[in-house]
């Protein structure tokens, strides 16, 4: 185990319970504050840790690498480093926010400018993201879309549990939490219509997803084995795949999702590396009939992350609308990416593949509104009197996800969006 994740560990920045960034976390993100341009920080309870005022104090000196990566505007050059590195500068990080350690905590000057309030902070896009592919991981979505589209009986296409399906989506477009997102345009066409028409989606939605970040390449023609996978692999973010689900009707037959998908989708600001989720790694839901053997893997794949989403209205009535765990995935990231690479397709260094909705087996575990409203039959009562069939104007989806074992917490923060009129 990594030192670092030691359940024992404390800090001598305060952190409260519930936190979602206690010591053993430690995630990576880009930051800027009214005074400071884009840089490289680490969340520790309701504080961010500037890395680049820490390492130009030489606290991370003992780590050799090239320093200026942590104040570039994009983690893309630090996790290039390598895992070796980086796990480094995590491990050395932890034990500077330690109580056992005095470098830090001792220097009142040093601290006081290296802590920054993140509600002082602005948080960015923490990477550039080459490319971006969703998967369509979970048998329990599948399983309700195939059901309502098509036919309950054969819900699953053939392929589905043979391989993990998947579409090459749109970079450009992902956009860190809080970045509002104006509801999108587009053809569609009523099932009684005889032609289509074009304006403002009238079925938005959110799909609660989970994203890997790439931190090593491959050469065009080589591929990543589920063995290998981990290597590849930073961390994870919470990701809001935006999805419009009459745009999506009309135009995803024969080639999948185009402008349905493409207008938006948010991250959460801090990436949560693979090690700081070990401990919370567990068993993959039985796969039968048997997968390829390129497909097939040892240990455990799967990590027990619990995922809620809530809608805010307009005048901010709440409601938590989904609870839904990251282990239900039929498919995991090792063998998306083994999958991905399997024709020898190369990856890049802050590529983005997402899980797909993920869906539990339960109405309340759903993780779309298509689903939980089982596309506006049922609809939701918010506190406020109004109902939900889809996201109105003006709402906003938040969405939150942490492990817990051991009195240890990780946590991702927020990945939150709010829908504003089409333009
Ligand atoms: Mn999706």
């Amino acid at each position: 185990m990594n030192k670092a994740n030691n359940p024992k560990l404390k800090s001598w920045v305060e952190v409260k319970p519930g936190s979602d960034f206690p010591i053993q976390n430690i995630p990576f993100g880009i930051f800027k504050t009214k005074d400071l341009s884009p840089r490289a920080g680490t969340a520790i309870g309701n504080y961010i840790l500037d890395l680049s005022i820490i390492t130009n104090a030489g606290l991370l000196n003992t780590i050799a690498f090239d320093k200026k990566v942590l104040e570039e505007k994009t983690l893309n050059n630090f996790i290039a480093l390598g895992k070796p590195i980086t796990n480094a500068v995590r491990e050395r990080i932890a034990e500077l926010l330690s109580t056992e350690n005095t470098e830090l905590q001792n220097n009142t000057e040093l601290k006081n400018q290296a802590l920054i309030k993140q509600s002082d902070a602005e948080m960015l896009l923490p990477i550039r993201i080459p490319n971006y592919t969703d998967f369509y991981s979970s048998r329990e979505h599948a399983t309700n879309v195939g059901s309502m589209f098509r036919d309950p009986k054969n819900a699953l296409l053939p392929n589905w549990l043979h391989l993990p399906v998947g579409y090459h989506g749109r970079a450009s477009s992902i956009v860190v939490s809080g970045t509002p997102i104006h509801r999108p345009k587009g053809q569609t066409k009523a099932d009684d219509a005889d032609k289509p028409t074009f304006g403002p989606t009238r079925l938005l939605d959110f799909e609660l997803e989970m994203a890997f970040v790439i931190n090593k390449e491959t050469a065009l023609g080589s591929s990543v084995t589920t063995a290998q996978a981990e290597d590849h692999i930073f961390g994870l973010l919470l990701f809001n795949d935006w999805s419009a689900r009459d745009i999506q009707k009309w135009e995803y037959v024969p080639l999948g999702p185009f402008l349905a998908k493409n207008f938006g989708s948010t991250v959460s600001p801090w990436i949560v590396t693979l090690e700081a989720l070990e401990p919370f790694k567990t068993d993959s839901p039985e796969q039968d009939p048997e997968v390829l053997p390129y497909l097939q893997f040892t240990g455990k794949k799967n990590y027990d992350i619990r995922l809620e989403v809530d809608i805010i209205a307009p005048a901010g009535a709440a409601k938590t609308i989904s609870n839904s765990n990251f282990k239900y995935m039929y498919w995991n990231m090792c063998q998306q990416l083994a999958h991905h690479t399997a024709n020898g397709c190369n990856i890049q260094v802050g590529d983005l593949y997402a899980s797909g909705t993920i869906s539990g087996p339960t109405p309340d575990s759903y993780g779309s509104m298509l689903e939980i409203t089982w596309q506006g039959k049922n609809p939701i009562q918010m506190p406020d009197g109004t109902e939900r069939k889809f996201i109105q104007d003006n709402d906003t989806v938040v969405m939150r996800a942490h492990a817990e074992k051991d009195g240890v917490r990780i946590g991702f923060g927020e990945c939150t969006g709010k829908i504003l009129p089409a333009l």
